[in-house]
């Protein structure tokens, strides 16, 4: 007999009073706030140490959604506001959940020195292949040939491999999941929610509603079929042959190394100093 008043377990970790979320059904974004949610469970975090930061976009919602202190951020400046919050408090563990437009075209100036001075950012990103929020523009990780409103006779723009891009920038931790490898997503969420330094998860996720409309996918589960058809396991391999096809989506781990992070060094800077000076009083 099912209980009445029976509160779903996850509630908890949501905004009741943000919900109905937003998202248009078949749309990928709640898979990836459930592996999210998944993965905080399972490790028992702490919710007064987590901050959820998001910026413009459907995925940016996710801010708002979760019941954690987060930032909806503007366009682009996701990884700034992060950086700001996990400078003033190191110990929070500080989570980024944006979309490719918001993290990797306006905001990719942020992504690449993120990466390269190893803050200690977990960084996921709902790769939709468009701005589905805007109206489904053309954006930085819209395959070649690919039908957007503003390519209408096909993309003839190189999309970035994002994969590589954060790997080459300097992340610690480097995995591409699509929404269909939900149980390896959030094994990958957990392992970077434990790990120090930059880390950065690709997860290719469906628009059906415009990308997917425009391109003959017109569903969600028609877009997972594709996910699932061109999809290759192939973990540990080289970043820089994992560009996207619509015949091949490598997926996997890619980059997995220990550095130390940039709020480590920078209290080992100043604590060195700080001695220095207390030498040179006495
Ligand atoms: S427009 Fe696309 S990405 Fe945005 S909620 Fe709808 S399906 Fe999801």
């Amino acid at each position: 007999m099912v209980q009445e008043n029976m509160e779903h377990p996850f509630l908890k970790y949501l905004r009741s009073a943000m919900i109905p979320h937003i998202w248009c059904p078949g749309c990928g974004n709640g898979i990836v706030l459930n592996s999210l949610v998944h993965a905080i469970d399972e490790l028992q975090m702490d919710l007064d140490n987590l901050v959820v930061v998001s910026g413009i976009g459907c995925i940016g919602r996710t801010a708002g959604y979760t019941n954690t202190d987060s930032f909806h951020t503007t366009h682009g400046r996701s990884l700034a506001f992060a950086t700001g919050v996990k400078l003033a408090n190191p110990e929070l563990d500080v989570v980024i959940v944006s979309g490719d437009g918001d993290l990797f075209a306006i905001g990719g100036n942020h992504f690449i020195h993120a990466a390269r001075r190893n803050m200690g950012l977990k960084v996921i990103c709902a790769n939709n292949f468009n701005y589905g929020m805007t109206g489904g523009q053309q954006g930085p990780t819209t395959p070649l040939e690919s039908l957007t409103t503003t390519s209408p006779h096909g993309n003839i723009e190189h999309p970035f491999n994002l994969v590589h891009l954060a790997a080459a920038s300097g992340a610690t931790y480097v995995a591409r999941w699509t929404t269909l490898h939900v149980r390896r997503l959030t094994h990958s969420i957990k392992k970077v929610l434990q790990k120090e330094g930059f880390c950065f998860i690709e997860v290719i996720s469906p628009c059906p509603e415009i990308f997917g409309r425009y391109n003959r996918m017109r569903s969600g589960l028609e877009m997972m079929e594709w996910f699932k058809k061109a999809s290759v396991v192939d973990s540990f391999s080289d970043p820089a042959k994992a560009e996207i096809t619509p015949e091949r989506i490598v997926v996997g781990e890619f980059v997995d190394v220990e550095k130390l992070s940039y709020e480590k060094l920078l209290h080992e800077k100043i604590s060195k100093i700080n001695e220095k000076a207390m030498e040179q009083m006495s």
